[in-house]
């Protein structure tokens, strides 16, 4: 799980996600690029419905691949059955799926910038809704891609 900006910092500090206590612990900037992880206080919370769909895709995807194994019929219990184990199933990958929506959740809000060691970090302010840039602007105007200027209207405080 790397930086969105640059694709090569880690994203976590620790690389095993089921060391339970540093599931979440993440380096405050990306150690290769300088891009800052959480972009305001309480950026995370948003997350929270990403994880709750990643949580359904998995629900569904086991769901189909154990009709396809095993079957599914209201005469017997194997339905409960997938319940059960896709319970147990999401519960032992909820360390993997709460760092997941952690990466996919920025990347809503981070692009990739192959020019990373040149141009400056982009910082999203929400006072105004557009980026800016963190440090002294180091790269030409010109530089500048349209989409760098684009403004996502995902404001996870509304
Ligand atoms: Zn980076």
């Amino acid at each position: 799980m790397k930086c969105p900006r640059c694709r090569r910092g880690p994203m976590f500090s620790e690389g095993n996600p089921w060391k339970l206590k540093r599931t979440l612990k993440m380096p405050e900037k990306c150690p290769e690029c300088g891009q800052r992880y959480e972009l305001e206080v309480g950026f995370w919370y948003g997350t929270g419905y990403v994880s709750y769909g990643l949580c359904f895709f998995f629900s569904l995807f086991s769901f189909f691949a154990w009709w396809g194994v095993f079957g599914v019929s209201t005469e017997d219990h194997r339905f409960f059955w997938w319940m059960g184990i896709n319970a147990v199933l999401l519960i032992l990958f909820q360390p993997w799926i709460m760092r997941l929506s952690r990466v996919v959740y920025l990347y809503i809000f981070v692009h990739y910038d192959p020019d990373y060691k040149r141009s400056a970090v982009r910082t999203f302010d929400y006072s105004t809704g557009d980026y800016y840039d963190e440090e002294k602007m180091r790269d030409k105007p010109g530089d500048r891609k349209p989409d760098d200027a684009a403004v996502r209207g995902d404001d996870p405080s509304k």
